[in-house]
């Protein structure tokens, strides 16, 4: 049974290669990306803090392969990398958060009509990846109840106000006490992941720490 599995599972890899999510390269099916990029991966994270006074760890600066990964996985649908960054994720937390017990991992939410549009919310993917690696439940706790103009496309100063109270806590008492990792693919200002943290805290968190796989500019 397992040398016809084998069989099919190198048929598969003929079929359908997989592709290092940084250059583009095949790789075997178990590497996360090849050889060359794991290398040139940075070994130490980024520890900065966001609005609101929140730890936040991020992998890497917006720049280079992991840019051009996440841009792939974000806007060419390659949600197959998600597996690839988690791991990335899951170094850095590892290295950057060792006194953190966390109870659960939650992610920051799409408003639904864009959530509809892109087919998928990517953090969400990245959350339910790293809940696998480090063993503890993912749980939505947050839904984003205002559709706003995309951070982006907007000044710093505009950041800031563009998303009070867009998000809203699901379930209040699975919040209170608990020690919370929120995780977000990109953190340009903080200003995203800073009212994801402040609308959680209303409901007395034990804990909250951020971590995104890149950081973008100035975190204020
Ligand atoms: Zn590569």
């Amino acid at each position: 049974m397992n040398k016809l599995l084998n069989f099919f599972e190198r048929i598969i890899s003929l079929l359908m290669p997989e592709h290092c999510p940084f250059c583009t390269t095949v790789i075997e099916r178990d590497e996360l990306c090849c050889k060359s990029c794991l290398k040139s991966t940075p070994a130490n994270g980024i520890l900065q803090g966001v609005t609101g006074g929140y730890r936040c760890t991020s992998v890497h600066l917006y720049k280079g392969k992991l840019k051009r990964g996440m841009l792939r996985f974000k806007f060419k649908r390659k949600t197959q990398y998600s597996e690839q960054l988690a791991f990335f994720l899951y170094q850095n937390i590892e290295r950057n958060y060792p006194d953190m017990v966390f109870d659960y991992i939650t992610y920051v939410p799409m408003h639904e009509k864009s959530q509809r549009k892109r087919g998928f919310n990517q953090c969400e993917l990245l959350a339910k990846d790293l809940s696998k690696l480090m063993h503890i439940p993912c749980r939505a706790s947050l839904i984003k109840t205002k559709n706003t103009t995309p951070q982006h496309k907007l000044s710093r100063k505009k950041r800031r106000t563009n998303l009070k109270g867009a998000f809203k806590v699901i379930d209040k008492k699975a919040v209170c006490g608990k020690s919370i990792l929120i995780i977000d693919d990109i953190v340009t200002t903080g200003s995203t992941l800073g009212e994801c943290a402040k609308t959680l805290q209303k409901c007395k968190p034990a804990h909250i720490c951020c971590a995104t796989v890149l950081a973008s500019g100035r975190i204020c």
